[in-house]
């Protein structure tokens, strides 16, 4: 079964989505009939459930540690952790949601390639969201780790309880420059759905529905590694 990647900007709402996304998928897959037992499983990968910290994509000079093999190998590191992650649990009885930046176009393709070698199709998820609406989600997130103790100042940006790690600032935007669209014109990032920060519960769930019939519908591609 699918292994959808989720993409988009830092802090542009991709975790929201992601879990909207598991919540949906839940609940298509469970059997009308508590006594079948379920045909597939539910898996949900991101940095956060690897412990994977937003520090991991600081390329400032000043925050790379001395005497490490390349300015990126933090990076690197996580990659591979969310790379095991996905093979440990990618099959054909599996959905599998990958929540993260996964901003670099050729580990998306690594991706597409596993997928394809365990014979199931992958589909792109893409966070829309204003880069000013996503800095503004970030500085708040920012603001609340230097003074936890403060009133909220930017009403409408983040809900209370939000306890994600914020990116530094130079980082954020590292991190907006270096992001490489998915292009659907290739392989590995098609078929691909796009739900935006503004999209309420009904939009959402028709993007939903979009990617559940492309991905487990009738018309569901049959997929050969040799393809
Ligand atoms: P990311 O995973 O990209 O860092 P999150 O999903 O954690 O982003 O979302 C960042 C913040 O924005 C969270 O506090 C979340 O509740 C809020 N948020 C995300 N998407 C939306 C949305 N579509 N509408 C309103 N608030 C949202």
């Amino acid at each position: 079964m699918p292994l959808i990647i989720v993409t988009g900007l830092p802090s542009s709402g991709k975790s929201t989505r992601a879990k909207q996304l598991y919540d949906y998928l839940a609940q298509r897959i469970t059997p009308a009939d508590s006594s079948t037992p379920a045909k597939y499983r539910l898996h949900l990968i991101s940095d956060d459930s690897l412990s994977i910290s937003r520090a991991v994509y600081d390329l400032s000079p000043s925050k790379v540690p001395a005497h490490t093999r390349s300015a990126n190998a933090s990076e690197k590191d996580a990659r591979a952790a969310l790379y095991g992650a996905v093979k440990r649990v990618l099959s054909d009885k599996d959905f599998v949601i990958l929540d993260g930046l996964n901003y670099i176009k050729g580990w998306r393709y690594q991706l597409h390639c596993e997928a394809k070698a365990m014979r199931t199709p992958n589909c792109i998820l893409q966070v829309g969201c204003a880069p000013d609406r996503a800095r503004r989600v970030n500085q708040e997130r920012l603001r609340k780790r230097q003074q936890p103790d403060a009133e909220k100042q930017d009403d409408d940006v983040i809900p209370e309880g939000d306890a994600t790690e914020a990116y530094d600032p130079g980082n954020w935007d590292n991190l907006v420059f270096r992001y490489e669209e998915p292009n659907p014109m290739t392989r590995w990032d098609s078929p691909l759905f796009t739900v935006i920060w503004e999209d309420d519960e009904a939009q959402t769930r028709k993007t939903f529905d979009s990617l559940w019939d492309a991905m487990a519908g009738d018309a569901k591609p049959v997929v050969r590694p040799n393809q």
